[in-house]
C-alpha cells in the first residue's frame, strides 16, 4: 500500500513524505493515535519507502513512494525483508530480550541497501527496562536505521521515549472521507456508504471490511444486543455468550474470506483453514466488542472523544450508568488477551469463555 492511498492521513503521511524528499529522515518517530485507524499500515507504508531501491519521488508534487517493484519491494510485499522488521509485544509485554536482539540487529549491517526500518508496535507495552534498553538506539541509531514507535497513547510512554522520537499524530478520517472512499473506490451505494462510514470510528478498513462483507453489520447487531445485557448477567451467562460469539465468528466465516489483519503478529499456519477462518473472524467479533468498551469508557470520563457506535447513544449511555469504571478496564483487558491468544492458536471456546468470564464476574 502506498501512502497516499491511507484515507484520512493526508496530513502524517505529507510530512513523512516531505522527509524522505529532503533526506531528512528522523532517528525515531513515533506513530500515536486510536487502535484501528491504520498506524501501522502507514508506519509499513512508510517503511517500505525507505527501503526501496528505485522509490516513486517527484519532489514537485511532494510525492515519495516505494516504487512496487523493485527486489526490496517485493521482499517487503511478502512480509521478508531483513531491513524492515515489525517486533510487536509477546504476551502482554515488550520484552528486554526482545529491545536486546532489536539493538543487537540494529547494529548489524544493512542487507541490501543503505536503509533500515523497524516498526515496533504498542511501544506502550514496553517495560522500562525494555524502554531504558533502546535509549541509546532511539538517539543514536547507525546511519540509514529509523526507529518507528506506534501507540495508542503518549501518557504510557517513559518521558525519556518521548523526547528521543518525533511525533506524528494520526485522527481518525473523517465520515465524509470514509464515505467518498466506499462510494469511489468500492462502489457502494450512498446512503449505505454514509451509514457505514457514520458508525466505522473513522477507521477506513472496518469500513471498507464492513461494506464488503454485510455480515458483519448483522454480527454487531447481535453482539451489542448481548453486550448491553452485560451488567445484569449472572454466572451461567458465561458460556451461552461464548457460544454465541463463537457462532457469531462461524457465521462471517460462512460469508467470505476477510483480509488478513496488518497487525496479525503470528500466522496460524499450524491450524486447519475452517478453524483459521473462525479464529480470523472470531478477532472481528472481539474487534466489534471493543469498541464498545472503548465507547463506555469515553461516556464514563466524559470524554470529549465522538463516540464509535454513535447509532447506539442510548444503549451505551444505559449501559456506561450500571458498569463501573473498573469493570471497563477490565473488560478491555480481557478482549485484547484473548484476541492475542486466539492469534496464537489458543482453543477458540476457551479463550471466548476465559473473556467471557472476565466480562461477567471480573477478574
Ligand atoms: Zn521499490
Amino acid at each position: 500500500m502506498r501512502m497516499e492511498e491511507l484515507v484520512g492521513h493526508r496530513r502524517p503521511t505529507a510530512l513523512l513524505q516531505r522527509s524522505l524528499l529532503n533526506g531528512r529522515v528522523s532517528n525515531a518517530y513515533l506513530f500515536v493515535g486510536e487502535e484501528g485507524i491504520g498506524k501501522t499500515l502507514a508506519a509499513i507504508a512508510f517503511g517500505r519507502a525507505l527501503v526501496c531501491e528505485n522509490p516513486d519521488a517527484r519532489p514537485e508534487h511532494g510525492i515519495y513512494e516505494a516504487c512496487g517493484h523493485c527486489r526490496s519491494c517485493l521482499l517487503s510485499a511478502a512480509g521478508n525483508h531483513p531491513d524492515l522488521r515489525v517486533i510487536a509485544p509477546e504476551g502482554e509485554r515488550i520484552r528486554i530480550d526482545q529491545m536486546r536482539d532489536l539493538r543487537h540487529e540494529v547494529s548489524l549491517t544493512a542487507f541490501g541497501g543503505a536503509r533500515r526500518a523497524y516498526i515496533i508496535q504498542h511501544a506502550e507495552a514496553m517495560t522500562e527496562e525494555s524502554a531504558n534498553c533502546i535509549l541509546k538506539t532511539l538517539e543514536e541509531p547507525p546511519p540509514g536505521v529509523t526507529l518507528i514507535l506506534v501507540t495508542e497513547s503518549l501518557s504510557q510512554l517513559l518521558p525519556t521515549i518521548l523526547s528521543r522520537c518525533q511525533i506524528v499524530r494520526f485522527r481518525p478520517a473523517a465520515p465524509g472521507a470514509i464515505e467518498a472512499l466506499l462510494v469511489e473506490r468500492h462502489h457502494v451505494p450512498a446512503a449505505h456508504a454514509r451509514f457505514i462510514a457514520s458508525i466505522s470510528g473513522g477507521r477506513a478498513g472496518w469500513a471498507v471490511r464492513a461494506a464488503q462483507q454485510p455480515a458483519i453489520l448483522d454480527v454487531r447487531e447481535r453482539l451489542m444486543h448481548l453486550l448491553a445485557r452485560l451488567p445484569e448477567a449472572d454466572p451461567v451467562f458465561v458460556f451461552r455468550a461464548a457460544e454465541e460469539i463463537r457462532d457469531m465468528a462461524v457465521a462471517l466465516a460462512d460469508a467470505g474470506t476477510p483480509e488478513p489483519s496488518a497487525g496479525e503478529a503470528v500466522s496460524a499456519s499450524g491450524a486447519s483453514s475452517e478453524d483459521r477462518q473462525i479464529r480470523a473472524n472470531a478477532d472481528a467479533v472481539l474487534d466489534i466488542a471493543r469498541a464498545w468498551f472503548r465507547d463506555l469508557l469515553v461516556l464514563k470520563m466524559a470524554s470529549e472523544m465522538p463516540l464509535i457506535n454513535v447509532d447506539r447513544r442510548a444503549e451505551l449511555e444505559a449501559a456506561a450508568e450500571r458498569t463501573p469504571l473498573p469493570r471497563i478496564h477490565e473488560a478491555l483487558d480481557a478482549l485484547s488477551h484473548a484476541r492475542y491468544y486466539l492469534a496464537r492458536n489458543a482453543n477458540v471456546s476457551l479463550a471466548l469463555e476465559v473473556m467471557m468470564a472476565r466480562l461477567v464476574v471480573g477478574g
